[in-house]
């Protein structure tokens, strides 16, 4: 056996990981499962182009967690690790930016967006040891196992592993030993895997049989490998929309529709966003659009990066290229971020036009509950503002709906002042007011 010390600068950044990270705990499981997904798709990656001869087989990611020894495990079917890339990747490089993630995060304590960057070193908030068992997808690789009580000092040992792959091991401390738990981990996978691009089993699936819960031998696969967003929209139907939409969000309205955000270039970003159903104004609710950097859940709260009067839709975005490890105030200087934020409102605005102008009855019966959107972003968004005034409505006493260029046709000869100035006659409560109007 070896034994080392990680190439620490501080002291000990085990205790500044858990003491300014202690919030956010939970984002120990998206790090390592991330993870395991790049050793699985480099892994597809090298068998593709031929620089790996042997078998890919089965490469679902594995959660499995024991509750008397408290501990969890994910385990990969990936590249694995030869001892010197431990060395490199986790001693060194994986320290190293554990250190600069820090290094950012004592300037901006809240806001770094989903915490995202800390990498494998996450485990240690969680954990009082940590272990990684792995074999290497080279030739001849000896397996290796690491071992790391939460000090600087690790080792590092020969050990006997048949399968490829890596097996990342987290003994749980007892303060945050309420994760060792079938519902917790169900929770955390839920909110943070449920798209990722590799299946992930955690256990196997349960049916009910003589009014009893069994297990059955098919694997429980918790994620979508293929969601919604990431078909070509052309594969798809209104239906499929609405179905993912529900899955989203059980307990909602159908949407009025959604715009299905595609770009590659200047920017890489997909995605789609759901104009809601909303029936009074009480139940608007903003942080409904989640956050996704290649299939990895981030955040639900997209302020910065989608205009304001945006937050009000629903949906999903993703994007490799919105930065995730700066604060929000930096992210709405960002140019590329900038360049986002205007596409989204460009797009959101040339699909009402198109639904404007293609179904104009549809659109029409949609207004009042469009009205909402379209006209908070037509007061907050210049831009919007231009593009919004082919499609916004007015609404006159009989229920007709006008465009403002068709009303100013219709009223300019009666309602043209001495100066030649049109008068508009405007109206909040039709029943109220509308008798001033008439005798005006
Ligand atoms: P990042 O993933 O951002 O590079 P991490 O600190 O999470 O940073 O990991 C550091 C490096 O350790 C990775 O880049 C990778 O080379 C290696 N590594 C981590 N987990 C695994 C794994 N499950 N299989 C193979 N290599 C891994």
């Amino acid at each position: 056996m070896q034994k080392g010390k990680i190439g620490v600068s501080t002291e000990n950044i085990f205790p500044i990981i858990k003491k300014y990270l202690y919030s956010d705990h939970e984002i120990f499981l998206r790090e390592l499962v991330s993870n395991a997904v790049d050793a699985t798709q480099k892994l597809n990656t090298f068998a593709r182009l031929g620089d790996y001869k042997g078998e890919v087989g089965d490469t679902t990611i594995r959660i499995s967690f024991d509750e008397k020894k408290k501990t969890i495990t994910i385990s990969d079917r990936g590249i694995g690790m030869t001892a010197e890339e431990i060395d490199k990747y986790i001693n060194q490089v994986a320290f190293s930016s554990a250190n600069d993630f820090l290094e950012k995060y004592k300037k901006d304590a809240n806001a770094i967006i989903g915490h995202f960057g800390m990498g494998f070193y996450s485990s240690f908030m969680v954990s009082k040891k940590v272990e990684i068992h792995t074999l290497s997808y080279q030739e001849g690789a000896q397996a290796v196992k690491w071992e790391c009580d939460g000090s600087p000092e690790y080792t590092i040992e020969e050990i006997d592993k048949k399968e490829r792959g890596t097996d990342i091991i987290l003994h749980i401390d007892d303060e945050n030993k309420h994760f060792v738990n079938k519902d917790e981990i169900n929770r955390l996978l839920k909110k943070y895997c449920r798209f990722l691009p590799v299946p992930v089993a955690f256990g196997k699936k349960t049916e009910w049989k003589d009014g009893k819960e069994v297990e059955t031998e098919e694997d429980n696969i918790i994620n979508d490998t293929n969601p919604l967003w990431t078909q070509p929209p052309a594969n798809l139907k209104d239906e499929d929309y609405k179905k993912f939409y529900r899955d989203l969000y059980p307990m909602a309205e159908d949407p009025l529709f959604n715009i299905h955000l595609n770009v590659d270039y200047p920017f890489n970003l997909t995605g789609i966003l759901y104009f809601p159903k909303i029936r009074n104004n009480i139940e608007i609710q903003r942080n409904k659009i989640q956050l996704y950097c290649n299939q990895v859940y981030v955040t639900d709260s997209v302020e910065g990066i989608v205009p304001e009067f945006l937050t009000l839709l629903h949906g999903v975005i993703d994007s490799p290229d919105i930065p995730l490890n700066v604060s929000r105030s930096y992210l709405q200087s960002d140019s590329n971020v900038k360049k986002i934020s205007s596409h989204i409102t460009k797009k959101v605005a040339d699909r009402l036009d198109e639904i404007f102008r293609n179904e104009r009855n549809s659109f029409e019966e949609k207004w009042d509950d469009l009205k909402i959107f379209i006209e908070y972003g037509m007061l907050t968004d210049e831009k919007f503002y231009d593009r919004a005034q082919k499609f916004a409505l007015l609404k006159n006493t009989d229920g007709k709906y006008f465009t403002f260029e068709e009303y100013k046709n219709i009223i300019k000869d009666n309602q043209t002042d001495k100066d030649k100035q049109l008068v508009y006659l405007y109206a909040t409560d039709k029943e109220d007011q509308f008798s001033f109007i008439e005798a005006d």
